[in-house]
C-alpha cells in the first residue's frame, strides 16, 4: 500500500489554494463541500473563482505565494502552473509537518486526492496511488452506476437507528446480523423507491419482533477455479458477510482476499506435513460453529457438488438441523475447458462430455474403461495427475486410438495456468521433464485439437516462458 486512505474532517478548517485557474477553482469546489475555511493566494482569480470571492466563499489574498501564507493552515493545495511555486510550496508543507497536495505532481505530495463518489455520508473514494488518474475515473463511473443515489439515504436512515438497535442487542453478532437483513431486505428496497417513511415504520417494526438470540447457519460455497473474476455474485455477498470462512488448499489467494477481513479463517486442506482435516471432524466444525450462532461460509474450490464433498457436509447439516444454503461455482472442468480454449462439446468432435475422477487407489482406478472408452465423447478427468499413465493405458487397452488428443491444464484461470497438449500414446512421456504444479484437470478427446485455435487466455506463467 503506497497510500493509507483516510477521511479528514476539515468542517471550519483552513485550507489553503496556491493559484487562481480553473484546476484551483475545481480544488476550492471541493474543499467548500468538506465545508472548510479556504484561503487563496494568488496574482488573479478565474471566473469561478471571482464568483466564489464575490459571495464571500473564500479567503483572497492577491499577490505571490509566501510562506506566511502557510500560517494556520491545515490542508495546503498548490494548483499553480509555475513548477517554481509549487516545489517551493511543497517543500515548505515538508518542513512544517502540513499535509500538501500539488496537482498532477504525485512526487512532491504527501497526500493525494482520489476520485469521489458522493452519497454523503457514505464516500467511496477511488485512488491508483497516482499511477492512473483515467483509469480513476473509469472506476468511479462503474461505481456510480452500481450505487443508487438513494444509498446515502440509507445511511442516514441507519445512522438514526443506531443507538435503538445498540441498547436492543447487546451482542455485536446479533447487531450485526439485524443490520445486514435491513440493507439487503425489504427496508432497503423501500428507501429505493422512495418510501421513507415506511422504511422508517418497517425498520421499527421489526426491531421490536426481532430477538436476541444469533441463528447461524452454513454457506456452502463454490469458490470457482481459482480466477476471483468467477465468482457469483452470490458467493461474493455470502462470503462477504460470514463471521468464519472455512477453506482448503483448492482456494486461491485471490477468492481468500475477497471475504470479510475481520471473519476468523479456519483452513482444514492439507498442511506441509500432508495430513488433511479428516471430513468428519470438518462436518462436525461446520455443525459447532453454527450452533454458536456464527454464519459459516464453507468455501470450496470449483463447485462443491462436484467431487467436492459438498454433499456429505450437508448431510451432517441437515442431520443436526442447521440452516445452509448451497451456492454453485464453476467446476475446474469449465474453467479449464474456457480459459484453455478446449470447448467441451462441439459439433464436429464430440457430442458428449463425461467428469470422473482419475483418483489413484492402491495404484489403479476402478472405473468403467468401456463406457469411457466411446467415440466421439470428451473425458475430463480430475485428480489425475499421478494417474496419467494409467489413464492412458486403459483408454488405449479398451480401444480409444494412441492418436487421441489430450490435455494438462495446469492451475486453470490462475497466473500460473499452463497448458500441455499430447496424446493417449505420447502425453506421459512429454511431461516427464516438466515440472507440474497442482490442481491439473485432463482433458481427453479430439476437441483438444481446437485448443491451437482457440487458446486466448495468456496467462502470467506463458507469458514468462515467452509461450
Ligand atoms: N470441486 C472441485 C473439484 C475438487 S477435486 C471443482 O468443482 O472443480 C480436485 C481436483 O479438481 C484437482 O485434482 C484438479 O483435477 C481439479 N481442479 C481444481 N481446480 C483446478 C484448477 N484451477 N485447474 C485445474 N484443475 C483443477
Amino acid at each position: 500500500m503506497d497510500f493509507l486512505p483516510i477521511f479528514m474532517n476539515l468542517h471550519g478548517r483552513n485550507g489553503l489554494i496556491v493559484g487562481g485557474g480553473e484546476v484551483a477553482a475545481r480544488k476550492a469546489a471541493l474543499l467548500q463541500q468538506a465545508g472548510a475555511r479556504i484561503h487563496v493566494v494568488s496574482p488573479a482569480l478565474s471566473e469561478p473563482l471571482q464568483a466564489m470571492h464575490g459571495r464571500g466563499e473564500i479567503d483572497y489574498r492577491e499577490g505571490e505565494f509566501a510562506e506566511g501564507d502557510l500560517d494556520g493552515m491545515t490542508l495546503v493545495i498548490a494548483a499553480t502552473d509555475n513548477e517554481a511555486v509549487n516545489q517551493q510550496v511543497s517543500e515548505l508543507c515538508h518542513a512544517r509537518q502540513l499535509p500538501v497536495n500539488v496537482v498532477d505532481n504525485p512526487q512532491l505530495c504527501s497526500f493525494i486526492v482520489p476520485s469521489i463518489i458522493d452519497r454523503s455520508p457514505v464516500q467511496i473514494a477511488v485512488s491508483t496511488g497516482g499511477s492512473s488518474p483515467v483509469l480513476a475515473r473509469l472506476l468511479r463511473a462503474r461505481l456510480e452506476s452500481a450505487i443508487p443515489s438513494a444509498y446515502g439515504r440509507l445511511a442516514a436512515l441507519v445512522e438514526s437507528f443506531r443507538d435503538q438497535v445498540k441498547a436492543h442487542f447487546d451482542n455485536v453478532n446479533a447487531r450485526r446480523k439485524f443490520w445486514e437483513g435491513v440493507l439487503q431486505g425489504r427496508i432497503a428496497e423501500m428507501i429505493f423507491a422512495g418510501d421513507e417513511d415506511g422504511a422508517r415504520q418497517a425498520l421499527e417494526e421489526t426491531l421490536a419482533t426481532t430477538d436476541d438470540g444469533p441463528v447461524g447457519e452454513v454457506y456452502l460455497i463454490g469458490g470457482g477455479p481459482g480466477d476471483p473474476d468467477l465468482l457469483t455474485f452470490r458467493a461474493l455477498r455470502l462470503m462477504q458477510q460470514a463471521d468464519v470462512i472455512v477453506h482448503d488448499r483448492l482456494i486461491s489467494k485471490e477468492v481468500l482476499e475477497l471475504t470479510r477481513r475481520d471473519a476468523q479463517r479456519i483452513y482444514v486442506g492439507k498442511e506441509r506435513d500432508n495430513h488433511s482435516v479428516p471430513q468428519e471432524q470438518i462436518n462436525q466444525l461446520l455443525v459447532d460453529l453454527a450452533k454458536e450462532g456464527k454464519r459459516v461460509c464453507r468455501l470450496k474450490g470449483g463447485d462443491p457438488f462436484v467431487f467436492g464433498r459438498g454433499g456429505e457436509e450437508i448431510e451432517t447439516l441437515t442431520a443436526n438441523g442447521v440452516n445452509f444454503q448451497v451456492v454453485p461455482g464453476i467446476t475446474a472442468a469449465l474453467g479449464s475447458s474456457a480459459y484453455a480454449g478446449i470447448p467441451l462439446t462441439h459439433r464436429d468432435y464430440s457430442q458428449a462430455v463425461v467428469f470422473v475422477t482419475g483418483h489413484l487407489k492402491d495404484g489403479t482406478m476402478n472405473l468403467n474403461w468401456k463406457g469411457l472408452a466411446q467415440p466421439d465423447q470428451t473425458i475430463v478427468f480430475y485428480m489425475g495427475l499421478k494417474g496419467l499413465p494409467v489413464i492412458c493405458d486403459k483408454l488405449m487397452e479398451h480401444g480409444l486410438p494412441a492418436d487421441l488428443p489430450m490435455a494438462l491444464v495446469q492451475q486453470a484461470t490462475t497466473p500460473r495456468q499452463r497448458v500441455f497438449t499430447g496424446t493417449l500414446g505420447d502425453m506421459p512421456q512429454r511431461i516427464a521433464g516438466e515440472t507440474i504444479k497442482p490442481p491439473t484437470l485432463i482433458i481427453v478427446g479430439n476437441v483438444v485439437k481446437l485448443h491451437e485455435k482457440l487458446s486466448w487466455f495468456r496467462s502470467q506463467a506463458m507469458i514468462d516462458r515467452g509461450e
